[in-house]
């Protein structure tokens, strides 16, 4: 009987300590698990739409981070923390770009290297050597000269921009798949994070970009996904004169709030925190 009770003993701790050992790894459940990630577009000298960032307010928000001692994160090392189940280090920040506009190549980009720090940019390679109005997407040239870099890490915002949530599985997936082989074969490195265009997804998106091997994907609302489908709609604080100009006091905020910031904030992108 006593042996039988040490048996049943062992066969309980076999059981419990791989779970307790487990709970101290992450678990990419929620939020939580994630440092702030911040989304800029475009760094002009004088912002012309919302989602521009001035030059000037870029260079505080850089001295802001690193005076606070901010870890800047590249997408190797965001990703290896995924892979890898493991925490991201203290107080650590993901720095995300989208688009690719020339801004980034200009102003960001020295800015980051002047300070030592990383960033992620979400670029869209059919529109590489083009321009809208206002806004020229980076050159090819540029792109290999910022990923020569290891700091600047190349990442996939699909191949044109669509609105996914509007095209069909093949074109999700050709989007998806092309944009991170182009960009892997481009740079010689991995790409293994993608931003929605516009942060438009649905579950058939979202199983896409699994399906294609990205470890990580940003949207910019919270919808609240968790489990596994979290590390695929990581939410992101809007950067740009939306926030109000030379609002340090807001961004500061949203750095440090980001983990228990409600859902509404960033659906409602920055109505919530004026009243901050
Ligand atoms: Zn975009």
């Amino acid at each position: 009987m006593r042996k039988l009770f040490l048996v049943l003993l062992a066969g309980l701790l076999f059981l419990v300590i791989p779970s307790m050992h487990l709970s101290h790894a992450i678990s990419l459940a929620s939020r939580e698990s994630f440092p702030p990630v911040l989304m800029y577009h475009d760094i002009k000298s004088v912002p012309v739409n919302g989602f521009d960032v001035s030059l000037e307010d870029f260079k505080k928000q850089l001295d802001w981070l690193q005076q606070e001692g901010y870890t800047t994160l590249s997408a190797e090392e965001f990703a290896a923390c995924i892979k890898n189940r493991q925490a991201f280090p203290e107080k650590s920040i993901l720095i995300t770009f989208d688009d690719g506009y020339q801004g980034i190549y200009t102003y960001a980009a020295p800015e980051l290297a002047k300070r030592n720090m990383k960033a992620v940019f979400f670029l869209i390679p059919g529109d590489f050597d083009t321009a809208l109005k206002d806004y020229p997407y980076v050159t090819k040239k540029q792109v290999l000269e910022l990923a020569a870099n290891p700091n600047f890490s190349m990442c996939s915002h699909t191949m044109t921009h669509p609105n996914l949530e509007t095209s069909s599985p093949a074109v999700i997936k050709e989007e998806v798949t092309k944009s991170k082989k182009v960009l892997e074969d481009l740079t010689g490195r991995p790409c293994d994070l993608l931003a929605y265009p516009c942060g438009n997804y649905n579950k058939g998106i979202l199983a896409a970009v699994k399906e294609a091997g990205y470890t990580a994907v940003f949207a910019v609302n919270d919808r609240g996904m968790l489990e596994e489908a979290a590390r695929f709609s990581i939410p992101r604080i809007y950067m740009g004169t939306i926030m109000g100009k030379n609002n340090m006091k807001l961004f500061k905020y949203s750095v440090e709030h980001y983990k228990e910031m409600p859902k509404e904030a960033f659906a409602e992108r920055y109505k919530f925190f004026k009243k901050k």
